[in-house]
């Protein structure tokens, strides 16, 4: 490098080396861009020092507007390293009284200055950077005294729009520890990046149709504290989540949507929960056709039927000495396509026996090849069929289902017209996933919330510039 050979020329008198300190401190990597060699005289070294001082110090403040993109009347007025605490203070000024208000974008005069601001901004090499500002106010005829828009932040915020940037995009690859840790930030600090882009990224969403959508509990953290989410199936994205899983709660929902896009539903993937239905029914043009029960929902219900049959059964076997059923669990309640072949095996024998267990297992089997058909009269027909022998059965608790779902069927068979399912977006079921996985640092649901929206919204959070 050019200055390390300058260096050696430097050494060689006391001149030189206070000049190499002096450049080495402010970063010069180049000495004869500064008129090195024209300072070799001795007699006009302390000139020299003080012109190299200046030149570097206006180097330093061109390679900040440039790198800030601060444009007229914005201007670095002063770069100022504090090397003990690692810091890179870069203070801004203006030089014009020309602005224009930042609520209707008239050009006014200017009305004062607030007290000066510091936003934190990208690092520079190792060292944090701050930004100093004192923000104007324009003097608007219509709306008085207005912060202006400034160019390299949000307003209220205590980033800059690059740094908020930064943040965000690393907290969608890495948990909330590892950014915090890693760009210096607290927990706070934290939360208030992610609420600003979640709120930045609702307030940029359009009133774009959406067709399918589902409609989700879930539970937060191990409590009985429950969430409702609104899902778009589509794309992919969680539109909605509030707290509870009320009737009140699916109602915030409709509010947030326009008239079209209301209209535009064509169907809602649900689970038989009254709360929902009754709110869809009361805020959804023709719910009744558009509702579909979860086909996922539905199967659960029967498993929990089967596991219940046998557990009653396994308790009469063990008291004859019959230890058929002990420890076979999880085969009633796994999908046999996903067993080891010898479990298949073993399986087969027990699925093929005269218990009650394969009875019930045969039973659920039957009741969801309801979902294969495509016309409804036949669907309906095999169902009549299935009910049948669900209700002669003798097995209390697949009657109950069998029963259940002959109440619900007009909204079970909509399946047909409209095969969706809440696990069927799977993009956002494993992003739920790792915000969970993540949850340790939410100290209340709001930020869980905000997660949530942050992860699987499909939002446009990035901060705007000017
Ligand atoms: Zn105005």
């Amino acid at each position: 490098m050019e200055w390390v050979a300058c260096a050696g020329e430097a050494s060689q008198g006391a001149l030189g080396a206070r000049l190499l300190r002096c450049a080495t401190a402010l970063r010069v990597t180049s000495f004869r861009r500064f008129g090195w060699e024209s300072t070799m005289g001795a007699k006009r070294g302390f000139a020299s020092h003080v012109c190299l001082e200046k030149m570097a110090d206006m180097q330093d403040r061109e390679l900040y507007r440039q790198i800030l993109g601060i444009e007229s009347p914005w201007f670095v007025e002063r770069v100022e390293l504090q090397q003990e605490n690692g810091e890179i203070h870069v203070h801004l000024n203006h030089d014009s009284s020309d602005w224009v208000c930042g609520e209707c974008g008239k050009r006014c005069g200017l009305y004062d200055h607030q007290p000066e601001r510091r936003w934190r901004h990208l690092d520079t090499c190792q060292y944090r950077t701050i930004l100093h500002a004192s923000p104007p106010r324009t003097d608007c005829d219509e709306h008085g005294p207005r912060v202006v828009k400034l160019p390299w932040a949000e307003p209220g915020g205590r980033f800059t729009a690059l740094f908020e940037a930064l943040a965000i995009e690393w907290l969608k690859q890495a948990s909330k520890a590892a950014v915090a840790a890693q760009l210096k930030l607290s927990w706070d600090e934290i939360h208030t990046i992610q609420r600003r882009a979640v709120s930045r990224g609702l307030r940029r969403r359009t009133a774009e149709p959406v067709r399918y959508i589902g409609i989700d509990e879930k539970a937060y953290k191990t409590g009985h504290v429950y969430l409702t989410l609104v899902n778009d199936l589509e794309k992919g994205r969680v539109l909605f989540v509030t707290e509870d899983r009320e009737e009140k709660s699916l109602d915030r929902f409709w509010l947030t949507l326009a008239r079209e896009q209301l209209e535009g539903i064509e169907a809602v993937a649900v689970d038989m929960w009254d709360a929902y239905l009754n709110s869809l029914r009361k805020h959804l043009p023709n719910a009744d056709t558009k509702i579909v029960f979860d086909k996922f929902h539905i199967a659960q219900h029967l498993t929990d039927a089967i596991d219940r049959v046998r557990r009653k059964e396994n308790k009469v076997l063990l008291a004859e000495g019959d230890k058929r059923l002990k420890g076979t669990r999880w085969n009633w309640l796994k999908n046999p396509a996903n067993m080891t072949l010898s479990a298949k095996r073993e399986f087969a024998e027990l699925k093929n026996s005269t218990l009650k267990s394969a009875r019930a297992w045969a039973l659920k089997q039957a009741a969801m090849r309801l979902f294969d058909y495509q016309s409804e009269t036949w669907a309906r027909k095999h169902f009549q069929w299935w009910h049948n022998w669900a209700t002669h059965s003798r097995l209390e608790p697949m009657r109950k289902v069998a029963q259940m779902m002959k109440r619900r069927l007009d909204n079970i068979i909509t399946y047909l017209q409209h095969p969706i399912t809440n696990a069927g977006s799977e993009s956002i079921n494993s992003k739920l996933q790792w915000v969970k996985y993540t949850a340790r640092g939410f100290r209340n649901k709001q930020n869980f919330m905000t997660a949530i929206y942050f992860h699987c919204g499909g939002l446009d959070m990035r901060p705007a510039t000017h």
